[in-house]
């Protein structure tokens, strides 16, 4: 069955990869290219900058950051 043009995810193979395009800061376009998984469960990603192919790169989340909060 064909039920959409995008690629299955190689890694979990029930969610599909679909590409993500990036804006800079000022409106133009940069040269990034983005696949995410739509398996939230998965979350493999692939991207795609300057030549360079990155995968499975941690998501930047907030929760990462998360700091314990000391008084001085
Ligand atoms: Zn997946």
């Amino acid at each position: 069955m064909e039920q959409s043009s995008f690629p299955k995810c190689c890694k979990c193979a029930k969610g599909d990869l679909v590409p993500l395009s990036d804006f800079g800061s000022q409106g133009s376009s940069i040269h990034y290219k983005a696949w995410v998984c739509t398996n939230p469960d998965c979350g493999y990603n692939l991207k795609i900058r300057n030549g360079d192919v990155y995968i499975d790169e941690p998501i930047m989340s907030g929760a990462n950051n998360v700091r314990s909060r000391h008084n001085m």
